[in-house]
């Protein structure tokens, strides 16, 4: 028997059938990358439906020197969830089955819940209790807690409450080799030796599965009030953002920010999707605040706050949602712009972080340095401004095929990844590196990070054995 077919007889015997899929049909829908970037053989699909079972097929696959890409809700957008190219037998673990949410404590504001539950449903749990988890991003109805922790997802509230990072206090891992590491703590104070769980938290499925984390909790604002602001360039956002932030400091809770041509976008793919404005402008920043006081007036509080930045021709217009139905189109505008760049035919995607200060200077010298690289492209500029993250998506000039961009990909990108990195950013905010980003990762980080970052992964996985080829290579 071959590598694959003793794996399988093995797994057959250990586990139910419902715990793994090995026909092509059934394996396929879990090869492809959410933006179709990858598609690769994967030798099974396993389906754990619990901790020891997640144990138990890692320990098959270390014996059987089968390599494991986990998988949550595949909605990763640089390759990580999905096998490589020429690794050898590669099975992927997904971890649909796993949803239970095992407890939520509104006194201890905490939730203890399995890896495979979906972003939305781990909101309506903490909703149910009272509670919010402070979590959000477009990918929410699909992406799985499992999966944001392990890309340290970050998403439209980081600005008041942290990325994913700052909501994990506990996490329970399987390791390489089959042990199960049960550190699911919900403690705020915990200095016991090295914190292990942040070694985990954004390892991209590298180091071993989260099979199930303990997540931080916190109070439902009683009141929010949203606002889309049209400006004409980024200074203009920036000064908003500034005076946003003076009046409201933390209950300034989303900062986000788009151009016309990601407006032009939605307005094409998503059925009603209107731009609240009579006139054309070129940015808009979409805003909202929040209060824990049911009774507060944040209209009354932000009203001034607008008239004086309109008067002094900060702001072309802004208008306020009157209701939650506006509101939900208002933000419908923000959320759809990968959506609507997908249907368009799909861009050169990067992902970038710059102080905030230089948001103006970088996306100047995007601009006006592209057209040099790659004549008639459009820039499709969009993301979370309050955090100094924005897409920084590259789409093929009106009416041309993505393809035709395709040939010119590293050369955008090094383009791109050398201005923000001279203006001391980072190539990659919250999609981590995947297998898109490796030659990036190398590139820009240091040879002793580079080292130290290998040296964990060789302790933690020794025959390098979790998701060969995310990250970082072995050898180089
Ligand atoms: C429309 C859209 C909008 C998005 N917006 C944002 C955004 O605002 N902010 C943001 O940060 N991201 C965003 N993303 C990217 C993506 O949604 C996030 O990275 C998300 O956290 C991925 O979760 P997932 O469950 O889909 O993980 P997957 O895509 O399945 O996996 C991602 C990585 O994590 C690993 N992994 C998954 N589950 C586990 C596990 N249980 N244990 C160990 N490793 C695991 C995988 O191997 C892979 O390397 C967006 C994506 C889309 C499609």
């Amino acid at each position: 028997m071959n590598q694959v077919s003793d794996f399988t007889a093995a797994l057959a015997r250990a586990l139910p059938e419902s715990a793994f899929r090995l026909s092509a049909d059934d394996r396929r829908p879990f090869e492809t990358d959410w933006r179709g970037l990858f598609n690769n053989a994967s030798a099974a699909i396993l389906l754990p439906g619990s901790t020891d079972e997640t144990a138990q097929m890692l320990k098959l696959c270390n014996e059987h020197g089968i390599a494991v890409v986990p998988q949550g809700g595949n909605t990763g957008l640089v390759g990580g969830a999905v096998p490589i190219e020429n690794s050898g037998a590669q099975a992927i673990l997904s971890l649909r089955r796993m949803r239970a949410i095992r407890n939520v404590d509104p006194l201890n504001n905490t939730m203890e819940i399995e890896a495979g539950v979906i972003l939305q449903a781990a909101q309506q749990a903490a909703e149910a209790a009272d509670r919010l988890l402070p979590l959000s991003l477009a990918a929410e109805g699909s992406c799985q807690v499992g999966g944001t922790i392990a890309t340290n997802a970050g998403g439209i509230q980081v600005l008041a409450y942290g990325s994913m990072r700052n909501l994990v206090l506990g996490l329970e891992v399987v390791l390489p080799d089959g042990q199960v590491w049960n550190g699911l703590r919900s403690l705020r104070k915990d200095n016991t030796g090295i914190d292990l769980k942040q070694i985990f938290i954004g390892s991209e499925g590298i180091l071993g599965v989260i099979t199930a984390a303990t997540l931080r909790l916190v109070p439902r604002p009683r009141k929010s009030l949203t606002a889309l602001a049209a400006i004409s360039d980024p200074h203009q956002a920036l000064a908003l953002l500034r005076a946003t932030q003076e009046n409201f400091g933390s209950e300034l809770t989303s900062c986000e920010y788009f151009g016309a041509a990601g407006l032009e976008l939605v307005s094409r793919h998503l059925p009603g999707a209107v731009s609240p404005f009579a006139n054309s402008h070129p940015a808009f920043v979409l805003l909202e605040v929040s209060s824990l006081d049911a009774d507060a007036d944040l209209a009354a509080r932000i009203e001034p706050v607008f008239e004086r930045l309109v008067t002094d021709g900060t702001l072309q217009d802004v208008v306020i949602a009157q209701n939650e139905t506006q509101r939900q189109r208002l933000w419908a505008l923000r959320e759809a712009l990968s959506e609507g760049e997908r249907a368009a035919g799909g861009a050169i995607k990067h992902d970038i972080a710059v102080p905030i200060f230089a948001i103006p200077d970088v996306l100047h010298s995007i601009e006006s340095g592209l057209p040099e690289i790659a004549p008639g492209a459009r820039p499709n500029i969009f993301g979370h401004l309050g955090d100094g993250n924005l897409h920084v998506n590259i789409m093929p000039p009106e009416g041309r095929a993505i393809d035709l961009l395709l040939a010119r990909a590293t050369e955008i990108t090094s383009f791109i990844e050398g201005v923000v990195v001279a203006a001391g950013g980072t190539f990659s905010a919250e999609h981590g590196i995947g297998q898109l980003r490796l030659k990036s990762l190398k590139q820009h980080r240091s040879s002793l990070e580079l080292e130290l970052m290998r040296a964990i992964k060789g302790v933690l996985d020794p025959k390098w054995m979790m998701n060969p080829g995310k990250v970082l290579n072995q050898g180089s």
